[in-house]
């Protein structure tokens, strides 16, 4: 019988040793923390959007990007829905792709995981932090490097695995925070803290533009937040680990060009005229927002929409649809979900998982240089890396 030792209690190690203990390893699973799962447990807001529908290569950025295709093609969603559905966990398949638990708590996903690994015989073992590999390796017939990346680090997030990597010669790709907050220099944003839009994202690299998202925009005293920001962090964070200038410019009203919102302005101004701009801008967006674009600009809040022109609709209405910030930094790794960078892949076999450096040595899930998009990647790659490497394991 196979002695197998899994470095990591998260979804790729949990994966693993379910698909190694079903194929008559033995499996012992090391977790440091007290509690296996805790990403699970937080993630998709305690819903845990546990894969997506469809994924492929196009969804995840590393130096090597077709490393991921064989793993991800063998363990496509199908084959999840149907690994989940022996161990009794049932999926709730969005429109958008997204996949959740179908009781809709992340509970459930690690209740079930941990459930059958106990009931297939794998030994876990919380509290215990690994910090020889080498005594590991000496030990067991294979050990799984399964310990993710530095993101979150209140919930176990460190880069152990990039040491364990380092021992045995492995080359590693710098790390960065994703799927993170930005932080902006000195501007207006912590004027408008607490308020949200549903806007447009345009990140700008070294004054070009890079990418954009749309969704929701959130102020906050360090800078800003939501989905849309996330959406486009992963770049705007890689380029400053690169010392690019990094900017993003905001569209708060994206329902509106320029020539519709200033007309919408003038015509109120019309009708109105004695109505102040700040109710008028109030209208459109929070009050905190219209208070700053006016502060910005110089015009008073109480401003009569009657002693304005054309050319001060048109500043605001450029205020509201362009607005640029300087990004200072990201937020973090403790406020990232994942991190970008990691093991070379160069230097992992595709089908196995295995270190082309040493012999039964292998590396699941985001401590390699494997990063995905929001909307339930970077689960999938965690099963799919976790499985290959059993099986990679289990029929050497
Ligand atoms: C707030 C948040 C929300 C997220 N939401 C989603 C989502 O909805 N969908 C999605 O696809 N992804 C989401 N993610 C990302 C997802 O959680 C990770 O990509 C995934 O958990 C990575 O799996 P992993 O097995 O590689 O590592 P992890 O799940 O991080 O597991 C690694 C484990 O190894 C342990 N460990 C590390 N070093 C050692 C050591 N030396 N000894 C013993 N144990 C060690 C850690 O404590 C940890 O438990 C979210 C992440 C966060 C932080």
């Amino acid at each position: 019988m196979k002695k197998v030792a899994i470095i990591g209690a998260g979804a790729s190690g949990l994966i693993c040793s379910i698909v190694c203990a079903k194929n008559s390893c033995k499996v012992d699973l090391y977790e440091q923390n007290q509690n296996i799962g805790k990403k699970i447990l937080v993630s998709g807001n305690g819903r845990c959007n546990i894969t997506n529908t469809s994924f492929s290569e196009d969804d995840y950025f590393s130096q090597n990007n077709s490393f991921v295709k064989d793993a991800l093609e063998r363990f496509n969603y199908q084959k999840f829905e149907k690994f989940c559905a022996s161990i009794g966990l049932v999926l709730d398949a969005k429109e958008d792709g997204k996949v959740y638990p179908l009781s809709n708590e992340a509970k459930s996903v690690v209740a079930i995981f941990k459930d059958t690994a106990l009931n297939l015989g794998v030994n876990i073992i919380t509290d215990t932090k690994i910090s020889d590999i080498k005594s590991l390796m000496d030990k067991y017939d294979a050990v799984v490097v399964a310990t993710g990346s530095e993101a979150a680090s209140h919930l176990g997030g460190c880069a152990d695995g990039l040491e364990f990597a380092k021992v045995y010669g492995h080359s590693i790709i710098p790390t960065y925070p994703s799927l993170v907050q930005l932080e902006l220099s000195n501007s207006p944003h912590n004027k408008m803290s607490g308020t949200k839009v549903d806007g447009e994202v345009t990140l700008m690299i070294n004054n070009q533009k890079s990418s954009s998202a749309s969704g929701d925009i959130l102020f906050t005293a360090y800078g800003v937040s939501g989905f849309a920001i996330l959406d486009i962090s992963r770049e705007a964070s890689e380029a400053m680990l690169n010392y690019s200038v990094v900017d993003i410019i905001l569209n708060l009203l994206p329902k509106y060009s320029h020539q519709k919102l200033s007309n919408h302005l003038n015509n109120l101004n019309k009708s109105i005229p004695e109505s102040s701009i700040l109710n008028a801008l109030h209208a459109l967006l929070p009050l905190k927002i219209s208070k700053t674009i006016l502060d910005v600009l110089n015009i008073s809040h109480e401003t009569k929409l009657q002693n304005l022109n054309m050319k001060d609709y048109k500043r605001i209405a450029n205020q509201c649809l362009n607005w640029k910030f300087e990004v200072a930094s990201t937020h973090g790794f403790r406020h990232a979900e994942v991190a970008g960078g990691g093991v070379n892949t160069d230097e992992i076999d595709a089908k196995t998982m295995e270190s082309k450096k040493q012999k039964s040595l292998y590396f699941t899930g985001e401590v390699l240089d494997v990063v995905g998009r929001r909307g339930g990647y970077n689960f999938a790659w965690g099963w799919a890396s976790g499985y290959a490497a059993a099986i990679g394991i289990s029929s050497k």
